[in-house]
């Protein structure tokens, strides 16, 4: 048989398990290494799927199988650009494939973003997710009323999961510091600012409708807002789409403000243009808008919400990676059709930007594997054993898939009752359990 294909993926969230399923399925040999800088894997589907949807999560079945396939192997713990660099990656194997992501906020670029009380989603999200980097945002949650800025799932996610009560996150894997601080705050009133209508608000119908189904909160609307039909161009499956939410939004326009202690207003045509107050946030300033061809144009008129606590929810961008091209303006690895340079592939939010469910990763991992079929009939690098000797090289302690294996029993092992389990929030943490075990 001749020599297999080498691959690295660097990344193992949807894209970079999708991308290492195709391989196996492509036909050729390969032999298929995941490189993750944290010990544990899977991205997005534990870093920013909300603790609440845990259903959402049970895709990681299918990357577990992947994961376990003899011909794939696991190196977490290791991250590109700091303990290996993306050129020595290159030169170890014949094909790399970055499935990255886009792990940081896109700025709002508006005055008043550093004030103490803002908080990215990607931020926010990764610290009730006890993502290890955002362990310590610890936000100041003692306000009243919060702005979320967007009007997408991710700003439905992080307005959902401040005001659900814990009985609502008993399934959750909510981290107990998270859960403490969302209980011990005041908050009542979430706004969600939607810089244009309710036809154009990128939220889907499920989570929409979930924000009328809560235990303590209510959905506020100004029914002036709302149009009686959708307007505009869209396709049938884009009406019928924008139909559905259209009909849930006249639905919250029924009820009540006092109804239940907690509220969440959908204020649409509102373009955020400073954060006030002094070191901390004390109120958002918007600008009234209306929409010409699609786009937010600004009225004139202002208004101010009183809050201490934004949270803008406008979408990720990704980071340079050291060796790779990078558009600036797009937030991504410059890349045509997935292709970035000779052997280097770019798969998922790091390839197309932050758009799309779970799924809309599964044709790029597709398309990586038959560009990589395409490109190599056989192998001609070694690929795993000289990863194994540069780390062993530099101490980088590799956690195998085994490894994590342990991590997550522990971690099942430690949950709450009804919780499916209680996360590890540190590095650190996480390696002593393998230390020890
Ligand atoms: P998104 O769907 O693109 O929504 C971003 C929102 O931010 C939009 O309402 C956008 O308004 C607004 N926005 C952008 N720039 C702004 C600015 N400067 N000022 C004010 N508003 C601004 O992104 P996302 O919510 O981050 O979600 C990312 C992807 O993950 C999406 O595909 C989403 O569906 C998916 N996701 C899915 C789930 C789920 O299925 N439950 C959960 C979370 C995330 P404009 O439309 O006017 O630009």
């Amino acid at each position: 048989m001749s020599d297999p294909i080498t691959v690295a993926i660097v990344g193992s969230g949807p894209a970079g398990f999708y991308t290492a399923e195709a391989l196996l399925r492509s036909g050729r040999a390969v032999a298929v290494d995941i490189v993750e800088r944290l010990p544990t894997p899977y991205g997005l589907i534990r870093g920013g799927v909300a603790p609440d949807h845990q259903t959402t999560k049970n895709v990681t079945r299918k990357y577990e199988e992947v994961a376990l396939d003899p011909a794939v192997r696991y190196f977490g713990n290791v991250e590109v650009g700091r303990d290996v660099s993306l050129d020595e990656l290159r030169d170890a194997y014949d094909a790399v494939v970055l499935a990255i992501g886009s792990p940081f906020d896109r700025p709002l670029g508006i005055p008043g973003e550093d004030k103490k009380g803002v908080y990215g989603a990607a931020a926010f999200v990764g610290w009730y997710n006890a993502h290890p980097d955002f362990r310590n945002l610890d936000p100041a949650l003692d306000v009243h009323a919060a702005a979320v800025i967007g009007v997408g799932n991710v700003a439905i996610d992080v307005a959902r999961v401040l005001v659900k009560t814990p009985t609502e996150m008993t399934k959750a894997d909510l981290p107990d510091y998270a859960a403490r601080a969302i209980q011990a705050s005041p908050l009542t009133d979430v706004y969600m600012f939607g810089r244009r209508g309710p036809n154009d608000a990128k939220f889907t119908n499920v989570e929409l409708r979930e924000m009328g189904e809560l235990d303590n909160c209510v959905p506020q609307l100004d029914a002036a807002q709302l149009p009686k039909t959708v307007e505009g161009e869209a396709s049938d499956r884009d009406r019928r789409l924008k139909e559905k939410n259209l009909a849930t939004l006249w639905e919250f326009t029924k009820r009540r403000a006092d109804e239940k202690p907690k509220r969440v207003h959908f204020c649409f045509y509102a373009a955020p243009v400073a954060i006030l107050g002094g070191e901390r946030v004390e109120a958002l300033r918007l600008e009234r808008t209306q929409v010409v061809a699609g786009q937010a144009r600004g009225t004139g008129e202002f208004f101010e919400v009183p809050c201490g606590l934004v949270l803008p929810s406008i979408g990720y961008r990704g980071a340079p990676l050291e060796g790779a091209p990078f558009d600036a303006k797009a937030g991504i690895v410059a890349n045509r059709d997935g292709r970035v340079a000779d052997g280097l592939y770019a798969v998922g939010w790091i390839r197309r930007g932050p758009t799309g469910v779970i799924a809309t990763n599964r044709p790029d991992g597709v398309a990586a594997a038959a560009f990589i079929a395409a490109d190599f009939v056989h192998g001609r690098k070694p690929g795993r054993p000289q990863l194994e000797a540069l780390l062993a090289s530099r101490r980088v302690q590799a956690i195998s898939f085994a490894e994590w294996k342990k991590i997550e029993a522990a971690e099942i092992a430690a949950a709450p009752p009804g919780a499916p389990r209680r996360k590890f929030a540190t590095v650190a943490d996480m390696l002593a359990l393998v230390d020890e075990s």
